[in-house]
């Protein structure tokens, strides 16, 4: 028999999820895997990019050019897409160990944590997942609806870069957000929105914030908005004191510095602010009907045997007057349907990107690999992903070198594809993604932004089964790009 990894036989690797990690899973193989190696892509939505096209806030359209670096890594001729093919649904675990020498698991953390308050069940009460996702026109957020034009005050929970996303969006004046690529619908609503003060809480004091100093920098250059601070909530505690004194850290320092300015910082008197808190903690929702207020309890701070400084709670309460409150206190996994899964970590158990069921002895599954956030928690920024994918690579050639991918019978790529064409006919390719994203970028050079995103599934595929339609047509220009996607509607 041909050896794994030549072009008689291919190695073929499953990568599910098509965000950061995904990518440079894939770019990795195909630098450093064997001649051939095989790779095919799978999101259950038909776009790809995950937080890149539905995390990213839209007023950082830099940090999504990132995507051409995709472009080129999709561009490989072993690189495949398979858009719109949800795992678990319509390929199972058990397809996927009978097609795929290797599966990587890249589909990061998809929900939220809880604050476990009282409360929080109430309209008006929202994690950050569904409020980004809404504005980013991710299709499973698109329906939700936030009482904008109600509140006048609202709460960020959380003190990290998603919260500090968060309060830019909500405090922003609306020319600021026009011209990116938010869904029209919340630019509508923002354009509308009653909102003029947004509270961000941090648990913790200044000196154990999250948040890097380029977005901290970034909330008190917006148009028409005052950031104020408390110089009381600044001051360090001497705990955190001692901490600055003995342990140099720049962006700590930095971030300090950049508070203590925005405390001495006169406010304009603009109408829009930003409050941030420090050291307090939500303790329980108001409100019967929807949100009222929120119960908030003034922490200190002690030092835990493991020599950080945590919150505990004082007797000190406050009632805040607020009409919302999002919780922005970090992501959280998911299990994947015969992946093992660790609820408490909320993360896919591995050895250095080799996934492990500790319920079976904690050896590494043969095959089976995860990188990202599932691997090592809701943690980085996008490039934290190269590093991290890097790592899970080497293990998975490892293991080939070793013959432990080695199976008898893997079919190719087309007995793969008809299934996929008999489960998921309307699956859609990087060529059909593509096709869309030109339609995006068309949609949004009407009303003058970067791209005008399709929100609904069925909108993106009826919309590029028409434009692939238009291609067909003598005179087009050329024939469509191969793929299964048939005009509907
Ligand atoms: P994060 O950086 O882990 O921050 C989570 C924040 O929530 C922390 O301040 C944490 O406080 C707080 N928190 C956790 N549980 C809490 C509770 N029960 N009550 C009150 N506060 C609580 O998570 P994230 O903001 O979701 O960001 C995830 C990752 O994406 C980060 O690495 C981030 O840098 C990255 N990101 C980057 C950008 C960017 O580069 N512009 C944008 C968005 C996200 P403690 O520290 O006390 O636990």
């Amino acid at each position: 028999m041909a050896e794994l990894g030549t072009a008689e036989r291919p190695l073929r690797v499953a990568i599910i999820g098509s965000g950061p990690s995904g990518f440079y899973t894939a770019e990795h193989l195909h630098a450093e895997g064997p001649a051939c190696v095989q790779v095919d892509m799978y999101d259950r939505l038909p776009t790809p990019f995950g937080l890149v096209r539905g995390g990213v806030a839209p007023d950082h359209q830099k940090v999504k050019s990132v995507t051409r670096v995709y472009d080129r890594i999709a561009a490989h001729p072993e690189f495949r897409f398979y858009g719109n093919v949800e795992f678990g649904r319509d390929l199972t675990h058990a397809d996927l160990s009978a097609y795929y020498h290797a599966v990587v698991y890249a589909v990061g953390a998809r929900t939220d944590r809880r604050l476990g308050i009282p409360g929080e069940h109430l309209p008006g009460s929202h994690s950050a997942t569904e409020f980004v996702g809404w504005y980013n026109a991710h299709p499973d957020h698109r329906g939700l609806a936030f009482r904008l034009a109600e509140a006048r005050r609202v709460v960020v929970v959380g003190n990290g870069n998603v919260a500090m996303d968060l309060a830019r969006i909500l405090a922003s004046p609306p020319e600021a957000l026009a011209g990116t690529d938010i869904a029209d619908y919340a630019l509508r609503a923002l354009s509308e929105s009653a909102v003029r003060e947004v509270v961000v809480l941090g648990r913790r004091g200044p000196a154990q914030a999250a948040f890097t100093t380029k977005e901290l920098r970034e909330i008190g250059e917006l148009p028409g908005v005052d950031v104020a601070v408390d110089p009381g909530e600044v001051a360090l505690d001497p705990l955190s004191r001692t901490d600055v004194a003995r342990r140099p850290d720049r962006a700590r320092d930095r971030n300090l510095e950049t508070l203590a300015g925005y405390a001495e910082r006169p406010p304009a008197g603009t109408g829009r602010r930003i409050v941030l808190r420090f050291l307090v903690s939500p303790v329980e929702i108001l409100g019967t009907e929807r949100v009222e207020g929120l119960v908030v309890e003034r922490n200190e701070l002690y030092r835990a045997e493991d020599g950080a400084l945590r919150p505990r709670p004082t007797e000190a309460r406050e009632t805040l007057d607020v009409g919302m409150v999002f919780r922005a206190i970090g992501y959280q996994g998911t299990p994947l349907p015969g992946v093992p899964f660790d609820p408490w970590a909320g993360r896919i158990p591995n050895a250095g990107g080799r996934v492990i069921d500790p319920g079976r002895g904690g050896d590494p599954l043969a095959g089976e690999y995860v990188v990202g956030w599932i691997k090592r928690g809701p943690q980085g920024i996008i490039g934290t992903n190269k590093p991290d994918s890097q790592e899970t690579v080497d293990a998975l050639l490892e293991d080939l070198a070793a013959g432990r991918l080695d199976k008898p019978a893997v079919p190719g790529r087309a007995v793969l594809e008809s299934l996929l064409y008999e489960r998921k006919r309307d699956y859609v390719s990087y060529e059909d993604w593509q096709l869309i994203d030109a339609l995006e970028r068309e949609r949004g050079g009407e009303v003058g932004a970067p791209r005008l995103k399709f929100s609904r599934v069925e909108e993106m595929l009826h919309a590029l089964g028409e434009r692939k339609e238009e291609l067909r047509r003598p005179g087009s220009g050329g024939p469509a790009p191969a793929s299964s996607v048939a005009p509907s509607g």
